[in-house]
C-alpha cells in the first residue's frame, strides 16, 4: 500500500483539509461504486480510492504518510508490525457508507467489527542528540492486559467454564421478528454470555472473572535515529487489551525533542549562525565549527561577505531508516568588537580613508539612487 500517491488518487492538494478529503472521497466513491458503475475499471478504481481514504481520512495515518511515505509510521524500529492496515470489509468507513447506502436506498450489511482494545497515547521527551543518533528508552505504561492466570477467559485456571446453554457456544442468538414486510430473522449477541460463548462456573481470583486487569508495565522503546519533534512512534498491539476476544490497541508515543543549544534542525539539515570576528571575513582564515560529533574546520576565503552560507555535507541528521545524512548549513556573520580602543579606532580611520567610494559596489548602488 505504500509509495502510492494517495493525494492524486483522491485528486486533492497536499494541503487539503480533512473536510475536503472527505468530500473528494464521497464524490469518487459514488462515481466508482461497483453497484452503480459497471465499467471494468470501476472496481479497481474503487479499491484505490478506499485505500487512499483509509490513510488520508485519518489524521494520524495521514501525518505518518506525509512524513514517512506510509501510514504505518517509521518502519523497522524493533520489528513492530502494523496491525490494522488490513482493508477488510468497510469497517472503518461506517459513517460514510451508512450515508452512501441510504442514498442508494439499500441497507448495507455491515459486518460486526471484532472488538479491539483502546489505543494508548503517551508523550516522551528526549534530548536532541538522542533523536539524532537514536536511543532506547524505558517507559512506564498503565494499561489493561489480558489476565494471564485465566488466559482472558475470566474462569479459574482458564478452565472453569461451560459452553453457554443459550447460544451453544456461538456467542450469537437468532430470533424472528414480525415486521410489515413479513417475518425477518435477526441475529444478535447472546446476552447470557455477552458473546463469549461460555459461562463461567468459577471465577478467576486474579481478575475477578473479568479476564483482564490493569497493570503497570515498563516497556523499552527503540527510538530510530532521525526522529523529529512531534513524530509519533506506533507500537502495534501494545495498547490496551480488549474487553473480551479481539486485538489489543496500539501504543502511540509522541516524541518531544528538546532543542539544541546552538544548532537548529530543519528536516534533516542543521543550521548554525556562526559569528566570527569581522576581520576573519575580510582577511580569511580557518574557523572551527561545532557539529553533532566533534568539530569541523572551515576555510574562510579572503573577503567573504557577511551572511554567506557554507554547506558542510553529511554533517546533519541521519534520515529515518536510511543511510543518508542531511547537511550542516553555516551562515557566517561578522561580529564587531564590543568597544574600540584608541589604536584600533585610528587603524580603522586609516582604512576608511584609503578606500575610495568605488570599493563598495552595493553601497554605491544604493547611494546613487539618492538624487
Ligand atoms: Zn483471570
Ligand atoms: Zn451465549
Amino acid at each position: 500500500m505504500a509509495n502510492k500517491d494517495y493525494y492524486s488518487v483522491l485528486g486533492v492538494d497536499k494541503k487539503a483539509s480533512q473536510d475536503e478529503i472527505k468530500s473528494a472521497y464521497r464524490k469518487l466513491a459514488k462515481q466508482y461504486h461497483p453497484d452503480l458503475n459497471k465499467t471494468p475499471e470501476a472496481a479497481t478504481k474503487f479499491k484505490e480510492i478506499n485505500e487512499a481514504y483509509e490513510v488520508l481520512g485519518d489524521e494520524k495515518k495521514r501525518a505518518n504518510y506525509d512524513q514517512f511515505g506510509s501510514a504505518e509510521g517509521p518502519q523497522g524500529f524493533g520489528g513492530f508490525s502494523g496491525g490494522d492496515a488490513d482493508f477488510g470489509g468497510f469497517g472503518g468507513f461506517s459513517d460514510i457508507f451508512s450515508d452512501l447506502f441510504s442514498a442508494f436506498g439499500g441497507g448495507g450489511a455491515r459486518q460486526a467489527r471484532p472488538t479491539r482494545g483502546e489505543d494508548i497515547n503517551l508523550q516522551m521527551t528526549i534530548s536532541f542528540e538522542d533523536a539524532a543518533f537514536g536511543c532506547e528508552k524505558d517507559i512506564s505504561v498503565n494499561r489493561i492486559e489480558t489476565c494471564s492466570h485465566c488466559n482472558g477467559t475470566g474462569a479459574k485456571n482458564g478452565r472453569e467454564y461451560v459452553t453457554c446453554p443459550d447460544c451453544k457456544g456461538s456467542g450469537r442468538v437468532r430470533f424472528s421478528q414480525n415486521t410489515i414486510f413479513g417475518t425477518t430473522i435477526r441475529e444478535s449477541v447472546c446476552s447470557t454470555c455477552s458473546g463469549t460463548g461460555r459461562v463461567i462456573k468459577e471465577k478467576c481470583a486474579e481478575c475477578g472473572g473479568k479476564g483482564y486487569k490493569k497493570t503497570n508495565s515498563v516497556l523499552t522503546v527503540k527510538v530510530p535515529a532521525g526522529i523529529d519533534n512531534d513524530q509519533v512512534l506506533r507500537m502495534a498491539g501494545q495498547g490496551n487489551a480488549p474487553y473480551g476476544k479481539g486485538q489489543s490497541g496500539d501504543l502511540n508515543i509522541k516524541v518531544k525533542v528538546q532543542p539544541h543549544k546552538i544548532l537548529e534542525r530543519k528536516q534533516y539539515d542543521l543550521h548554525l549562525d556562526l559569528w566570527v570576528p569581522f576581520t576573519t571575513l575580510m582577511l580569511g582564515g580557518k574557523v572551527k565549527v561545532p557539529t553533532l560529533k566533534g568539530s569541523y574546520e572551515l576555510d574562510i576565503k579572503e573577503l567573504t561577505p557577511t551572511g554567506t552560507v557554507m554547506r558542510i555535507k553529511n554533517k546533519g541528521i541521519k534520515h529515518l531508516n536510511r543511510e543518508m545524512y542531511g547537511d550542516l548549513l553555516v551562515t557566517l556573520k561578522a561580529e564587531f568588537p564590543k568597544s574600540l580602543d584608541k589604536k584600533t579606532r585610528e587603524s580603522l580611520r586609516e582604512i576608511e580613508g584609503i578606500n575610495s567610494e568605488n570599493a563598495y559596489v552595493k553601497y554605491k548602488k544604493i547611494k546613487d539612487q539618492i538624487n
